[in-house]
């Protein structure tokens, strides 16, 4: 089977990673309750800032958040491991800016994750993503964004939502460890 995911959130714990950079940039020392309640994507309201701020605040803190030792979900490069050696094949499908393609390629093989050669992509939209999905006639993808999942719903693709705080709302099969993944194959 051909399976897909995006990385930011998915298989990593980005958002996360980047709420402690905040703390430590910004010289505050916000909990992580505020984190895990917060309704939106962007991390910037729980320290204050506003959306502008945020946005530039991100941008220069973008390769120390992308590339210090940001955590991997648990189970996440060993069961993506156990796919591939079951003979599965794994994608990437990541809509970080296409200058970190590279960078953030090696980074997934540096923490473990299989990477094949022609299976990453990066550098396209949220709404380009549905267009990789359907050339790559994908069974399976996985994702924690809701304006990318809302997109799939024509695709035969089945997809599965990183069960995430401000993903609640989305209707679809969902996904709360990766460990879950390999029961979920089988059944
Ligand atoms: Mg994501």
């Amino acid at each position: 089977m051909k399976l897909g995911f995006d990385i930011d959130d998915t298989l990593i714990n980005l958002r996360e990673h980047a709420f402690h950079i905040y703390n430590h940039k910004l010289q505050q020392n916000v909990g992580l309750d505020v984190f895990q309640a917060l309704p939106s994507m962007e991390i910037h309201s729980a320290f204050g800032l506003s959306k502008e701020e945020g946005g530039k605040l991100w941008h220069s803190l973008r390769d120390e958040i992308y590339y210090s030792d940001c955590a991997t979900f648990p189970h996440a490069r060993e069961v993506l491991n156990e796919l591939v050696e079951q003979g599965h094949e794994v994608y990437y499908i990541t809509a970080r800016p296409k200058d970190h393609t590279e960078r953030t390629r090696q980074w997934l093989i540096d923490h473990g994750f299989p990477v094949a050669e022609g299976h990453f992509f990066c550098g396209m939209s949220d709404s380009e993503k549905v267009h990789i999905i359907e050339a790559l006639e994908l069974d399976y993808y996985f994702d924690d964004k809701p304006a990318v999942l809302e997109t799939l719903a024509h695709l035969p693709v089945r997809s599965y939502v990183k069960d995430r705080s401000y993903n609640q709302h989305l209707a679809l099969p969902r996904i709360t460890s990766w460990e879950e993944l390999n029961d979920m194959l089988k059944g």
